[in-house]
């Protein structure tokens, strides 16, 4: 009896972990689309997206929000942390991944910052 009910719980953690490793979130620049290793942008603060790796006591801003709001024309809420759950830019990687598309990315195409668009198709 023990040894089944563990099953079922790795089998949910094992789940829970692949779900969570699939949107790529860089922990250095706090963007979604790359991981931390390959970045090449400045660090920038898990709190408020600023340029600032040292404690923070600014507002919470997310900055994948910014750069969709900047890119895309988007009015998106930005007042969140970037690793935060109810964030608009990371439900969309899920769900676009959840559907087998590729992650989500701003297209060149679609912005007139190519920066931002190198930053997230690497
Ligand atoms: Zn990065
Ligand atoms: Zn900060
Ligand atoms: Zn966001």
């Amino acid at each position: 009896m023990i040894q089944k009910r563990r099953r079922v719980c790795i089998q949910l953690c094992n789940c829970l972990v692949k779900e969570y490793h699939r949107v790529k979130r860089c922990f250095r620049c706090q963007r979604i689309g790359h991981l931390q290793f390959r970045c090449k942008e400045t660090p920038r603060c898990s709190r408020c997206s600023e340029e600032h790796v040292n404690e923070c006591s600014n507002e919470p801003k997310c900055i994948n929000c910014e750069d969709r709001n900047a890119c895309l024309a988007e009015n998106l809420e930005t007042s969140h942390v970037p690793n935060s759950g109810k964030c608009a830019s990371y439900i969309t990687a899920l769900s676009l991944i959840k559907e087998g598309n590729d992650p989500w990315i701003i297209p060149a195409h679609l912005t007139n910052r190519p920066e931002i668009a190198s930053i997230h198709t690497e």
